[in-house]
């Protein structure tokens, strides 16, 4: 089959590979009809290149069809229209008996010290085939595989596999209170969509990011809007109109700035300096990313208040101002979104015709498969005006 795989930094190519077989009693296969480009992937595309292997498959949003299932799956049969969630959870054991999938003790990756498997992420998540690709071979899938309506066009629903719940999630975790504010940093698809669940929840929303097209689609949904290259200081300008004092939350949907920023540089020097995966402890230990988004949040937020970390953090070591955010007392939530905890409320919002969230304008780019690499780079340069990408093999 044809897949999108991973060759070197900013180096991604559309390889014949061996098509998935089932290997395990409660593996389905699916054909993959829609799958998404994630900012997360950015992050593989940039910095995180010393955990990838050459050929890995990339890609962790997919939905499709059930082609074949293993006989231990019974709630999803061939021909089903499903969507996959990004974190492989059982659904049996303590953590997700407490619906926290994204730590999930049967699919941990312990080998690397992480939580869940993840497809398409390296062997930091298990080295689980991506779903970029024509087929996808889901391990557990007695539990992940979320049924979803015919009719309607993907893009109603390919979301539920990680934007929406995401989006939900970080919201939900930044604990805004009744008539409160949130200021969401970062509008690509996981802030656009975080800054509309917030808004669907009757808060007050600000956003921030520099790329005009991304300010301009969530205007359009009418979200208040900063724009970071004219304003000379962020945080002072979200103070100025929010009396002062900042905002009660903060979601922070940007991550470590795989683009540009002073983490991506110094580890493009470590990376180029050290063959191989050797850069990969050096690059923990240092921490490959800065406190750019953070640091806003840090500042931007009452105090009091609480900062949602959705976006991606890599670095093991970046100093944090400790004495800043104790003295302001503010509160930290973060990680991986819960998928499958998330997909009972999101499912109404979804297939729901007057589509509430607005998810049909989330894609600018719909693509067949063999267009990845530049779709990866004009995701990446935000070109085009592109926000969400979705690859479709077989389109
Ligand atoms: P994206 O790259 O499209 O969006 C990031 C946006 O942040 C861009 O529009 C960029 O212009 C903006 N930005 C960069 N620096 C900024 C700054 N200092 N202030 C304000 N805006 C800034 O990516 P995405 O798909 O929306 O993903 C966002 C983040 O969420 C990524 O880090 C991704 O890895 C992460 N993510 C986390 C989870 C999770 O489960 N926690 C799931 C999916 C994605
Ligand atoms: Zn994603
Ligand atoms: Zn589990």
């Amino acid at each position: 089959m044809r897949a999108v795989t991973w060759h070197g930094k900013r180096d991604v190519r559309v390889d014949n590979v061996p098509d998935p077989k089932i290997k395990e009693p409660d593996d389905a296969i699916i054909r993959v009809t829609s799958s998404g480009i994630c900012g997360s992937d950015l992050h593989l595309y940039e910095v995180l290149g010393p955990f990838l292997g050459e050929g890995d498959v990339l890609g962790h949003e997919p939905m499709g069809i059930v082609e074949e299932t293993g006989p231990d799956v019974a709630h999803v049969k061939p021909g089903d229209r499903v969507v996959i969630p990004f974190n492989i959870s059982c659904g049996r054991c303590h953590m997700c008996d407490m619906q926290l999938f994204a730590q999930c003790e049967t699919t941990q990756v312990r080998e690397e010290g992480m939580g869940a498997a993840l497809f398409g992420y390296t062997k930091l998540y298990g080295q689980v085939p991506g779903a970029q690709a024509e087929y996808l071979r889901v391990p557990q899938a007695h539990f992940g595989p979320v049924k979803v309506p015919e009719g309607p066009p993907d893009e109603r629903f390919v979301y539920l596999s990680d934007v929406l719940p995401t989006a939900w999630q970080a919201v939900d975790w930044a604990d805004i209170p009744d008539g409160g504010t949130v200021t969401v940093l970062g509008l690509g698809p996981i802030g656009q969509m975080a800054a509309r669940i917030a808004r669907h929840l009757g808060h007050r929303v600000i956003a921030v990011d520099f790329v005009p097209e991304r300010l301009e689609l969530a205007r359009r949904h009418g979200i208040e809007v900063v724009d970071a290259d004219d304003a000379d200081d962020v945080p002072d300008a979200i103070r100025q109109i929010t009396g002062g004092r900042g905002t009660d939350s903060v979601i922070e949907a940007v991550g470590m700035e795989a683009h540009g920023s002073p983490g991506a540089k110094l580890a493009q020097t470590l990376t180029g300096l050290m063959p191989g995966n050797s850069a990969a402890p050096l690059m923990q230990r240092v921490g490959v990313d800065r406190l750019a988004a953070l640091g806003t949040a840090i500042e931007a937020v009452r105090r009091g208040g609480t900062i949602s970390i959705v976006g991606v953090y890599g670095g093991m070591t970046d100093p944090l101002p400790m004495l800043r955010m104790f003295d302001k007392g503010i509160a930290l939530r973060m990680g991986q979104a819960h998928v499958k905890k998330w997909i009972d409320t999101l499912m109404p919002l979804v297939t729901d015709d007057a589509d509430p969230l607005g998810v049909m304008d989330l894609a600018t780019h719909r693509w067949p498969l063999e267009k990845a690499p530049r779709a990866y780079e004009m995701f990446q340069k935000k070109q085009d005006g592109a926000i969400k990408v979705l690859l479709q093999p077989g389109a």
